[in-house]
């Protein structure tokens, strides 16, 4: 029988950042912006991508949409599932 125990290393302890609706910390869609050189034959992305606290989030287990900064979760503060 295997546990179901939460995995040690997780959004919340690498980022701090969870679900605020279902607590989901495993993978979330966040919109990042990215630089592009754009040339005769087109784009050609270069440089780092980016993303910040106003960046767009998306929760990959409940579909709940929001921006980053409102995934941000305490260490200390569990979000009940
Ligand atoms: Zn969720």
């Amino acid at each position: 029988m295997s546990s179901a125990s939460k995995p040690k290393h997780d959004l919340r302890s690498a980022w701090g950042k969870a679900c605020p609706k279902c607590g989901w910390a495993e993978a979330l869609t966040v919109t990042i912006t990215c630089s592009a050189l754009l040339s005769i034959d087109g784009t050609e992305a270069h440089g780092d991508h980016e993303w910040e606290h106003s960046s767009d989030c998306c929760c990959d287990k409940c579909g709940h949409n929001g921006v980053v900064s409102d995934f941000l979760v305490s260490e200390s503060e569990e979000v009940s599932p």
